[in-house]
């Protein structure tokens, strides 16, 4: 072999039967190949197991949608390049011109631009509600026939508990699929209950330290199946890298969603004893409007808290940049601390009906609660809020 030949050729470094990696190693290959053209044949008949093409599948990606899979209690998952990748794309392969959908001024705002601007687009309808609104659901399922209820629980950004079991019971009864957006509850929760279709964005909690982008759509075989077919067009597929990545933080799910879970209440429970903090969502809380549904349906609270800001918009914008530990981004759920003052919250395309269903006010702040000590940011909260208080008194 001449160097040229050598280098497109390396030499095959096989492993013996009886000695594994404790790590699986990342199949960093696009191709695969049979030394027949039958068994490759067998293959795309479904015939054997294997792999051909990484876009449609691969080692990597297989071992984290069997974990997956596992963790959410269905049989299948197949993931793509993104959280948005997994919503949009389940809902183009789910439905046809003239379905409609049913989904809520709750929701997580590119799924909702989504609904709204893009399927529209291609003949899909839809209703838009409050997802408080469940006899509004029943009485639009009743009348409209259905092809999707899209919804999320609980809501980003202000903490709504959606009645997992009444609406897919009242979705069931009338024939649409129900598409549970699992993000903001973990992969850990809702399982026992009848959803069709579950999504996650696997850029937060699931890979958990920020630097990864992922999304899963999680169901039964033969939906996945069905999916499975479409998502192969698409092409919004995962790279094994970024799969080997989010195997890795998955490792450490449950104890930094626990110790999330911890902080997040210890700081609830200070900023609810403080008189400039108004309307404080968190589920965990006995004041949560839903705290009892929430008590039912999930193991836990997550990390997310919102509230208003008693000095309005300004007194927010000066509390989110005088914290130290929390900074100013998107996202949620990593190992750090963030936070999002009403400027970066507030829905730009909403009618006054649908303001008042979202609940974001121009004081709304949104907290995602990190790992880091709770006594750290509880002293980081307090000094931000007395900064905050400082520059409304020197404005007046
Ligand atoms: C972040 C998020 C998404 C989108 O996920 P990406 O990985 O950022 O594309 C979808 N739904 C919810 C509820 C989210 O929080």
């Amino acid at each position: 072999m001449k160097p040229s030949t050598l280098v497109t050729h390396p030499p095959h470094v096989t492993v013996p039967d009886d000695n594994r990696a404790l790590v699986a190693p990342i199949y960093q290959s696009v191709k695969f190949t049979f030394d027949s053209v039958d068994e490759t044949e067998r293959l795309s008949h479904g015939e054997r197991e294997g792999f051909w093409y990484s876009r449609k599948s691969n080692p990597t990606l297989r071992q984290l949608e069997l974990t997956l899979a596992g963790l959410q209690g269905r049989e299948a998952c197949l993931l793509t390049a993104s959280g948005a990748a997994a919503v949009n794309l389940s809902m183009l392969a789910l439905c046809k011109q003239g379905d409609h959908v049913i989904c809520f001024a709750e929701m997580y705002q590119p799924t909702r631009n989504m609904i709204l601007r893009v399927l529209e687009r291609y003949g899909v309808r839809h209703t838009l509600l409050s997802i408080d609104d469940v006899d509004g659901i029943e009485r639009t399922l009743a009348g409209t026939p259905t092809r999707l209820v899209v919804f999320e629980s609980p809501s980003n950004p202000v903490l709504k508990v959606a009645d997992v079991s009444r609406i897919t019971a009242i979705a069931k009864k009338h024939g649409a699929l129900t598409l549970l957006d699992n993000t903001l509850a973990g992969i850990h929760n809702h399982g026992q209950f009848d959803v069709d279709v579950f999504v996650h964005s696997l850029t937060k909690y699931i890979s958990g330290h920020g630097d990864v982008l992922g999304g899963a759509v999680i169901a039964n075989r033969e939906i996945i199946d069905a999916l499975r077919a479409d998502m192969a067009i698409f092409g919004a597929s995962l790279d094994p890298h970024a799969a080997f990545l989010i195997q890795r933080g998955l490792k450490t799910y449950f104890l930094r969603y626990e110790r999330q879970c911890q902080n997040a209440m210890a700081l609830a429970e200070y900023l609810v004893s403080r008189p400039e903090v108004l309307e404080l969502r968190y589920p965990g809380l006995k004041s949560h409007a839903q705290h009892e549904l929430t008590l039912a349906q999930q193991h836990d609270f997550g990390s997310m808290i919102t509230f208003d800001l008693q000095g309005g918009p300004e007194a927010a914008r000066r509390f989110a940049e005088a914290l130290s530990l929390f900074s100013i981004s998107a996202s949620l759920g990593s190992t750090e601390s963030l936070v999002l003052p009403p400027q970066l919250l507030q829905p730009r395309d909403f009618d006054p009906q649908q303001i008042a269903w979202s609940a974001i006010t121009d004081s709304t702040v949104r907290l995602s609660v990190g790992i880091e000590d709770s006594q750290d940011l509880v002293m980081d909260i307090e000094q931000a809020l007395a900064a905050s208080a400082a520059c409304r008194i020197k404005g007046q």
